[in-house]
């Protein structure tokens, strides 16, 4: 894998997708900013070496079509208060507006292009929506390790087209992610909450072989649940996940579920006192520690506080600690306890599945590049 620093990146133009999957609070502002500050150090780099930057994210998931309450407005604002510089934004991605807006663009200047999901043929891998955005720039720099995971344009299409190379961040999580995994210190545990749940129950497949424990929260606990016969009321489940449990084979003796609850109305909202007392005791005695996802809608006060208790457990423990995932981060952030993991990663999913073994399509489609195509 080439990083940024193996090429000539002055004057060219630089398309950059980052991890700007973050979640924005009720006035629309952004909630949590750790995934913006890590893309910054790929970006000052870019600045410093006069490149000229384009920069492509999605946000959330708006389904393919334009959601004015999902676009990358506020980024651009906490970008411009955190570089102290004027970001120019397009109102789109691809298209005659965002060619102009390329064209004009001085070296070390910064254009943060629309949510790419405004398109579904981001999502849907076209190769022609890839060949449109590959046309923006000279080199495509990836900078999203939470989203390798996903066969998406921006992700494996633009390299078809352009040299492609590993950002600052993506490669230190690469590197710091495979040396936690290589020799891990058992007892090793892992916590998955959240939602996301087909993907987790894949992960959870994998990583029964490593694991010892696996305490499972939120959705995911729910399907679970669900699927053991419990009756779960109308908490919130999800039925792809339900018809893939049911057709793997699982060491279900090394997995935890939550005995006690906290619901209203019939839904399950987060994890209850005797859980998290269960959940805490076996996360004291483990030498490695994989968290994702809450134990519950960690977003609301009155349901936060099992996520709270397991966070502080897991930020006690001499173990080892590795944690990740928008949601995770911006509750450990609230709970002002992220400087107390040992590595927190950018990615939710797409660490679980690196930790769990799989190749990762974004970070192989780099390794695909030939010297030979480098500038
Ligand atoms: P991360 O972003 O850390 O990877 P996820 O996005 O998978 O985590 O999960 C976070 C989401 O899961 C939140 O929106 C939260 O409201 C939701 N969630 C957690 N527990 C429940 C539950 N019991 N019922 C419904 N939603 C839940
Ligand atoms: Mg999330």
């Amino acid at each position: 894998m080439r990083t940024i620093q193996d090429i000539d990146v002055a004057k060219k133009r630089v398309l950059v997708r980052c991890d700007f999957d973050i979640p924005l609070n009720k006035k629309g502002k952004v909630a949590d900013d750790f995934r913006i500050k890590a893309c910054l150090p790929t970006i000052k780099y870019l600045i410093k070496k006069r490149a000229k930057i384009i920069l492509l994210a999605h946000l959330d998931r708006p389904g393919g079509k334009v959601d004015p309450s999902l676009s990358l407005g506020p980024v651009q604002d906490k970008l411009t208060e955190l570089l102290e510089l004027s970001i120019l934004k397009t109102l789109d991605c691809v298209g005659r507006a965002v060619e102009e807006a390329v064209a004009g663009l001085e070296p070390g200047e910064i254009l943060l292009l629309e949510n790419l999901r405004f398109h579904p043929e981001e999502e849907e891998n076209n190769l022609d929506f890839a060949k449109k955005l590959a046309h923006l720039g000279d080199i495509f720099v990836n900078e999203t390790f939470a989203s390798s995971h996903r066969v998406h344009a921006s992700i494996v299409g633009i390299p078809k087209f352009l040299p492609a190379v590993a950002g600052l961040r993506l490669t230190q999580e690469v590197e710091t992610l495979a040396k936690a995994i290589s020799k891990p210190e058992h007892p090793l545990t892992v916590v998955i909450g959240g939602a996301k749940a087909l993907t987790k129950i894949k992960v959870i497949e994998n990583l029964s072989n490593l694991a010892d424990s696996i305490l499972l929260g939120g959705v995911v606990a729910n399907v679970f649940m669900k699927s053991k016969g419990e009756d779960i009321g109308k908490s919130t489940s999800d039925e792809e996940g339900e018809i893939y449990l049911k057709k793997i084979n699982l060491d279900w003796s090394k997995i935890h579920l939550p005995i006690d609850f906290l619901p209203n109305k019939n839904l399950i909202l987060d994890i209850g006192p005797k859980t998290v007392k269960t959940f805490a005791e076996i996360i004291s005695k483990s030498k490695t520690i994989i968290w994702n996802g809450p134990m519950g809608v960690a977003e609301l006060e009155e349901f936060a506080s099992g996520t709270k208790e397991i966070a502080q457990a897991i930020a006690k423990t001499s173990g080892f600690t590795v944690v990740g995932g928008g949601d995770t981060i911006a509750a450990l952030n609230k709970f002002g306890l992220l400087g107390k993991i040992d590595y927190v990663s950018v990615g939710g999913g797409a660490m679980l599945e690196f930790l769990a073994g799989s190749k990762l399509p974004g970070i192989e489609a780099l390794k695909l590049r030939k010297k030979s195509n480098l500038h």
